[in-house]
């Protein structure tokens, strides 16, 4: 579970650190057809708990696709990386992520960042890529 314990950051007076933990993200995320996650997503963050006890959670996501090449369908793999930056606060109605009962749930944020880093397509080299957008 990737989950952040606000309360006892509190209790240990521990406001900034950093965390690093692999997350078995779901196959459904990636619409590319016949690719698949290659191992667990691997995220790296940074965090900052405000006064307010809000959350600011800066970091990276990194992990490997694999599967056919969305034009020749030769097997291939491509690592790609993606930016993690969430805020939350510790309510149910606000825009951005909230969270309840002093516990931040990170799913979601890391989700988004995985979803918003999947490229568009896997390709087994830059031939079969640039051919693919020439047409
Ligand atoms: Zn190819």
């Amino acid at each position: 579970m990737m989950i952040i314990d606000i309360r006892k950051l509190n209790a240990q007076k521990k406001y900034f650190g950093s965390m690093e933990f692999d997350y078995e993200a779901p196959e459904t995320l990636i619409g590319i057809p016949y690719v698949k996650f290659a191992s667990p997503v691997k995220v790296e963050l940074e965090y900052d708990l405000y006064e307010d006890d809000s959350l600011e959670v800066k970091g990276k996501i990194s992990y490997r696709l694999e599967g056919q090449c969305s034009r020749c369908l030769k097997e291939t793999a491509q690592d790609v990386e993606g930016e993690l930056d969430a805020f939350f606060e510790p309510k149910k109605d606000s825009e951005d992520y909230s969270y309840t009962n002093g516990v931040v749930d990170l799913t979601k944020a890391v989700e988004d960042a995985i979803m918003l880093s999947l490229p568009f397509g896997l390709y087994c080299a830059e031939e079969c890529e640039s051919e693919r957008y020439s047409q």
